[in-house]
């Protein structure tokens, strides 16, 4: 997804409120790790991140292949198709050398290709990689959905659908698409932009092939709308405080550490005592799934 470098706009005298530039991403780094956060949209220059990641490089080029599949005309939409949009984009940083890469290229040719075979050619997305954003009195969010459908609604007439494709290792359920905030604003950015209802988010686990899916309520989608605009009222804060110049002492007040194993993926641990104290320390291929099951990043 696209983060434009967001954060307050400048308030004047008589003018609105100020709204905060979001996209998901950002806001979900602030609920994960403030410090994090701060060391990826604030701190300039940024702090040097680690190296890049296998289990990323997979999702990108997984990603960018089931993209490229749907600007193909119709008729060049075959499974092969699928493979060797996958190979020629194939992204190689991480791995540990050239035999674990074409050894995961294998294995993302054969998720590729099984996830193509399911596809309808005929059933264009209304958008691919496409960017939606919505505007509140409190936040200016932007984001990039990975394909939007539309669908047949089961009363009749159609729907839209967000599809977001996951290629991680970690077993997927329905109650990751229900609680995800970045789905839902997704969602209502897409209605927002579309000016029609969207409800359906839907996490396309390719490893397994599973669909998980929700249908949000009205009520659902502007609870999560109202969570996120109380997230970027804490993250609008903090940014004011740092722009002021808060003393590096009181940085961690404003921006605290949240240190925990999952320390070991993040992009700054080497900038961060606590993180390295709470980690185990992972090598750039660890996040790959080299076992039977398929696996990847995103
Ligand atoms: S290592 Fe952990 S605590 Fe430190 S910045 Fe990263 S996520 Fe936050």
């Amino acid at each position: 997804m696209t983060d434009p470098l967001a954060g307050t706009q400048p308030e004047f005298g008589g003018m609105p409120a100020r709204l905060y530039s979001c996209t998901p991403t950002r806001l979900m780094t602030w609920l994960e790790c403030p410090r994090r956060y701060r060391m990826s949209y604030l701190d300039r220059p940024p702090p040097r991140k680690g190296p890049p990641w296998a289990h990323n490089s997979f999702g990108a080029s997984v990603h960018n292949a089931l993209a490229g599949w749907w600007r193909l005309p119709r008729p060049a939409r075959t499974v092969a198709a699928a493979g060797s949009l996958l190979a020629q984009g194939w992204i190689g940083d991480g791995y540990a050398g050239t035999a674990q890469s074409e050894e995961q290229l294998a294995r993302a040719s054969r998720m590729v290709e099984a996830y193509a075979a399911r596809l309808d050619p005929a059933a264009e997305p209304l958008g691919v990689e496409r960017t939606v954003g919505l505007r509140t009195s409190a936040i200016v969010l932007s984001g990039r959905i990975d394909r939007l459908d539309e669908r047949q609604a089961p009363g009749g007439g159609s729907e839209l659908a967000v599809v977001d494709y996951k290629t991680g290792r970690r077993p997927l359920t329905g109650e990751d698409a229900r609680t995800s905030m970045p789905l839902a604003l997704y969602a209502l950015a897409a209605a927002r932009v579309l000016r029609r209802p969207c409800h359906r988010v839907e996490l396309h686990h390719l490893p397994t092939g599973q669909v998980l899916g929700c249908d949000h309520t009205e009520q659902g989608l502007a609870r999560q709308l109202s969570r996120a605009e109380d997230v970027a009222a804490e993250c609008a804060a903090a940014d004011g405080k740092f722009s002021a110049g808060a003393p590096a002492g009181q940085r961690d007040e404003v921006f605290p550490p949240r240190p925990g194993p999952g320390c070991g993926w993040c992009d700054f641990r080497a900038h961060c005592p606590e993180g390295v104290a709470a980690s185990a320390a992972r090598r750039p291929w660890d996040g790959l799934d080299t076992g039977d099951d398929l696996a990847g990043g995103r």
